[in-house]
């Protein structure tokens, strides 16, 4: 699992190979590469890539565990420099990594860059305090050995957070608390207290108070507002945009509407014309039948030459053909003379029917015959 001692024999504290390259680029790298241990921790906590305890320990697929970033960062060609296998992160390993947070390491504040090999060296003036590292982080947050700077002065010495509450009561350069007001006392502490029962700006402090109070109100109403404003300018953006496109739709559908309008209205117009036509047609044809029934029925002509009743009529072309009692049929021309054009005799009794089909005439007499006659060019005669 963790670098074998023959391993760590081998390759001692020093890189692996000449293709090793030490970057600290990753995250904290700094404060890792500082570490001073109250004790040498164990070879087996080293990691076998970067020469340094692993940081984030991790299992790979062989079997061995090396620091995540010397696995990401494809040290050693990405190969095991136990077994030559490709290294390849199976899962964290937690117990290691358990072990090495319960390793008591110096405060960064008690600590200095040494000048003989090591890194870094206990610093006899810092923080004495020794912590499990896991625990460093957080003590560091608050160690009265962390350097501070002067709040009045940038340019006052660089000082640990335990002694500025010292320094603040010596230091020279304490403003009045107005010099945003343009106060323009600098001084001691002491002399401060003094300035301040007589500073111009002490007496309306009330008033100046308030009035800063209701002008970062007022900033603030101000860039709510603007959000508003800016919120109510896109919405109105978008609300143009919208009626536009709603305007262009209903011209469209207008401009359509009003073609079908007049098609409309001119269909109905011819419609209406042809049924003013046909109505008035009507109405003639109306008032003619009924008040004068002799305009429709004109009497064209009479026929005049049976010597008998006449019993049966049939009708070819233009010619009329009647059967009577004086036993005779009579061609008459029905276009142009009204004159009787044939007699055709025959029948000895009266004759009763008459019938046409294609160019033979058929008659029915009380004689008991029926003769057939051919029409041939208006001439008739029987078969
Ligand atoms: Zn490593
Ligand atoms: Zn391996
Ligand atoms: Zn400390
Ligand atoms: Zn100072
Ligand atoms: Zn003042």
């Amino acid at each position: 699992m963790a670098a074998s001692p023959t391993a760590m024999r081998k390759s001692g504290m020093e890189p692996l190979n000449e293709s090793f390259v030490e970057t600290d680029s990753y995250d904290g790298a700094d404060s890792w590469d500082a570490l001073v241990f109250t004790e040498p921790p164990s070879k087996k906590l080293y990691c076998l890539l970067c020469s340094k305890i692993f940081r984030d320990p991790m299992i790979t697929r062989c079997g061995h565990t090396f620091c995540r970033h010397c696995v990401t960062g494809k040290y050693n060609n990405g190969k095991c420099p136990v077994d030559k296998a490709e290294l390849d992160i199976m899962v964290a390993n937690l117990a290691v990594a358990e072990q090495i947070g319960e390793l008591y390491v110096y405060c960064q504040y008690g600590t200095q860059p040494s000048r003989d090999g090591f890194p870094f060296e206990v610093n006899p003036t810092g923080c004495p305090l020794t912590v499990r590292l896991s625990a460093k982080r957080a003590h560091e947050e608050d160690c009265q050995y962390a350097p501070t700077r002067c709040p009045n002065n940038p340019a006052c010495p660089v000082l640990k957070k335990r002694d500025l509450e010292e320094h603040l009561k010596l230091c020279k350069h304490a403003k009045c608390p107005h010099h945003k007001y343009n106060c323009e006392f600098i001084g001691t502490a002491a002399e401060l207290t003094e300035h301040l029962s007589e500073c111009r700006f002490e007496a309306i402090k009330g008033f100046l108070h308030q009035t800063e109070k209701s002008l970062t109100e007022l900033q603030a109403t101000i860039i709510q507002k603007d959000q508003e404003i800016g919120f109510l300018r896109s919405m109105l953006g978008k609300l143009s945009e919208k009626v536009e496109m709603m305007e262009k739709e209903f011209e469209l559908k207008l401009t359509r509407m009003e073609t079908n309008h007049n098609d409309l209205v001119d269909e109905v117009r011819s419609d209406v014309g042809l049924l003013h036509q046909d109505l008035s047609d009507m109405h003639e044809s109306l008032t003619v039948s009924a008040f004068d029934p002799q305009q429709i029925f004109k009497c064209k002509g009479t026929f005049v030459g049976h010597q008998g009743p006449v019993w049966c009529l049939c009708v070819l072309q233009d010619y009329l053909f009647s059967g009577s009692s004086d036993k005779t049929i009579k061609v008459w021309d029905t276009s142009t003379t009204f004159k009787c054009l044939s007699t055709l005799e025959g029948h000895t009794g009266i004759v009763l029917a008459l019938c046409v089909s294609g160019s033979k005439l058929y008659s029915g007499s009380q004689d008991c015959t029926i003769i057939v006659s051919t029409v041939e060019r208006l001439s008739v005669s029987p078969q």
